[in-house]
């Protein structure tokens, strides 16, 4: 990655003061990703040139998810063209079941995995209910939006129906590109995936498991060497994000925005020669 050769404009959103200059950028040329400011969860919304439209993880909430999306999208767009699920965890999936309720989405990718619960209950049953076309990811399946492309680089093969005590290393994890930027989704996995990836050079990385000091090796940001990081991250009894990974995050030289310092966070590129940060 020729780290000088992109545009970057990062854009804080904290206040409506902010927002004219959103849309100003909102022109069709540039990829949008903003990360939604759900809490303590996930929740990504990829916004590619030729309006296409993708959505990772909704959240630990209900409505937050939808609050951010009413933000991003007009008012009488009610059609998603892409839910990715990383894993059925409750602070990943919870918010996408709003979504299926209040949006046509009309691509599903997620690992199918099986596990127990009323959300997962809920969740199976109403992807089937959406009649969206389901994937199973596995590395190497790629999304192509145009000039932008997201291709999936774990699970390394499909997890179809298998149960795991444990569901964060089953995580699909993405890296969106597009022209000379690009993005990596870290999803919740831990050092023991992050080892078994490879061609993760990046300019964005969303930190992976909310700051967990067992994700975000020195390794792994060595090989992924991004310019700015994201942590998505709320009020938590976990102590995310921990020190070692911001320790570990300054050492590289990395910037770092944060969902509960920051509030919603959207990153606009054009892909092209030039970076800039623009911070509230
Ligand atoms: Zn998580």
């Amino acid at each position: 990655m020729k780290k000088s050769f992109f545009i970057l404009f990062i854009l804080l959103i904290l206040n409506v003061l902010v927002l004219p200059f959103v849309i100003f950028l909102s022109s069709s040329a540039y990829l949008e990703v903003s990360f939604f400011d759900v809490g303590q969860g996930d929740s990504i919304f990829i916004e590619a040139p030729g309006n296409y439209q993708v959505l990772i993880d909704g959240g630990p909430s209900y409505s937050k998810v939808l609050d951010g999306l009413s933000r991003e999208m007009p008012f009488d767009d009610k059609e998603i063209d892409l839910v990715i699920l990383s894993h059925p965890e409750s602070d990943h999936m919870t918010g996408l079941l709003s979504v299926l309720e209040n949006y046509k989405v009309d691509n599903i990718i997620w690992t199918g995995i099986e596990k127990e619960g009323e959300k997962f209950e809920s969740w199976k049953r109403m992807i089937n209910e959406e009649k969206a076309n389901v994937y199973y990811a596995k590395a190497g399946d790629r999304i192509i939006m145009g000039e932008a492309i997201l291709e999936i680089i774990n699970p390394q093969e499909s997890l179809k129906g298998k149960e795991f005590k444990e569901s964060n290393d089953t995580a699909v994890v993405s890296k969106l590109q597009f022209k000379d930027s690009s993005f990596l989704f870290a999803g919740d996995i831990s050092t023991k995936i992050e080892k078994e990836l490879n061609d993760i050079d990046v300019d964005v990385l969303k930190v992976a498991h909310h700051g967990s000091k067992y994700s975000t090796s020195e390794d792994f940001l060595k090989k992924s060497s991004p310019l700015v990081s994201v942590i998505q991250v709320g009020k938590n009894s976990y102590g995310h994000p921990t020190n070692e990974v911001l320790t570990r995050l300054s050492n590289f030289d990395i910037k770092v925005l944060r969902n509960d310092i920051d509030g919603d966070i959207k990153i606009v590129s054009d892909g092209l020669v030039y970076k800039k940060i623009i911070n509230k």
